[in-house]
């Protein structure tokens, strides 16, 4: 058995027995005599691989029939330049909600494309709440309204799914809360996810898109980044980043198996309520830094009241077996990530450190 409790916000955890089951299928999948890595993606194999995955995942999220899902490359930030390229249309503007480095990241790259109207933004506060959504200044005619339901490095998540308002499409950066909760997929025109968190390794991105808006890309679109080149080749218009592929459809077997989101969300509001709770009852030795109704329950950030602790906290935290505590450079201070596969035990043996700790430096 591995090893270590790996609280990184990705590439991060993956399931061990996802990890155990591509190790005995390495060097010959299902008697095929090849590993997965040296199929041809139009192989029946690889073929095989990638109609389930697809399938299971379209199960798993209940995503209606008039819904195409993508496997793509370019990780979640080439989403930011497909986004606008691809759903602009005729219009000249787009919606976005700035709740954090992710969603200024999405905001800079659509600038280059569209007039962006931030509808609201939470950095008067350093990204530390959502704004209700009551204040958000929506324009009717926007192509789409982006935003991030979970800011992997602010640790900030959306309670609620804003409204699609004047039929204006819902687009989401799901990159990091991906699969952790249920949603529900009619409501948005788009969602997309980097893999490297929820779904598996990173050099995949997954998108879901509505059908109608397909078909209306920029004439300057580059073909790669024609969402409708890849919806109408069933993401075989090049290679696909088939190993990765091939691990999500482990990852989406595996959540089937232990009682599919629903079952996954459970687990999930167990982990980050240990953890929160153990943050709140420290005496303030631990404090998080986002109001209470948006904390992630995936990214985890909270800081030590005497900073000048916080590099014998890891390095303490390290000897233990829990590793990649560190928080983003941009904000500093502790992140402990625990997307679907860091199991509970982790999270418990975390919390427990964390109480020693404190009670040694108090
Ligand atoms: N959006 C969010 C919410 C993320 O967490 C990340 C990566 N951590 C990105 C976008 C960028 O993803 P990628 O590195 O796959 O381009």
């Amino acid at each position: 058995m591995a090893k270590v409790y790996n609280f990184s916000a990705g590439p991060a955890v993956l399931p061990h027995a996802v990890l155990a089951e591509a190790q005995s299928e390495m060097l010959d999948w299902h008697g095929s005599g090849m590993c997965v890595m040296e199929m041809s993606h139009r192989g029946k194999e690889f073929m095989e691989i990638i109609h389930d995955a697809e399938h299971d995942l379209r199960e798993l999220m209940q995503i209606p029939k008039n819904y195409k899902v993508l496997f793509l490359q370019g990780g979640a930030s080439l989403q930011f330049a497909m986004l606008p390229l691809n759903l602009l249309g005729d219009k000249k503007s787009i919606d976005v909600v700035n709740t954090g480095h992710w969603s200024k990241l999405a905001i800079k790259e659509a600038k280059r494309y569209a007039n962006v109207n931030v509808v609201a933004s939470s950095e008067d506060r350093n990204f530390t709440y959502v704004p209700a959504e009551e204040t958000w200044q929506r324009d009717p005619d926007a192509a789409y309204l982006h935003y991030t339901s979970n800011e992997t490095i602010g640790g900030l998540q959306f309670p609620f799914i804003p409204s699609s308002a004047n039929g204006v499409p819902l687009v989401c950066d799901m990159s990091s809360d991906f699969l952790s909760r249920e949603v529900d997929v009619s409501q948005f025109g788009l969602i997309y996810a980097g893999a490297q968190k929820n779904i598996g390794p990173s050099g995949l991105t997954v998108v879901i898109v509505r059908e109608d808006l397909l078909g209306k890309a920029l004439p300057s679109t580059p073909t790669m980044l024609n969402y409708q080149v890849h919806a109408d080749a069933d993401s075989m218009y090049n290679t696909p980043a088939t190993y990765p592929i091939y691990i999500a459809g482990l990852v989406f077997k595996w959540l089937k198996e232990l009682g599919g989101i629903k079952g996954m969300a459970a687990r999930n509001d167990e982990k980050a309520g240990l953890l929160y709770h153990a943050i709140e009852s420290s005496n303030g030795f631990y404090y998080s830094t986002v109001d209470a109704p948006f904390r992630s329950k995936m990214n985890v950030v909270f800081r030590l009241k005497d900073e000048s602790l916080e590099d014998t906290f890891l390095s303490e935290a390290k000897k233990n077996g829990l590793v990649q505590l560190k928080g983003h450079r941009a904000v500093g201070g502790m992140r402990a990530s625990i997307y679907n596969a860091m199991p509970i035990e982790g999270v418990k043996a975390l919390v427990s450190f964390m109480m020693d700790f404190a009670r040694q430096h108090s």
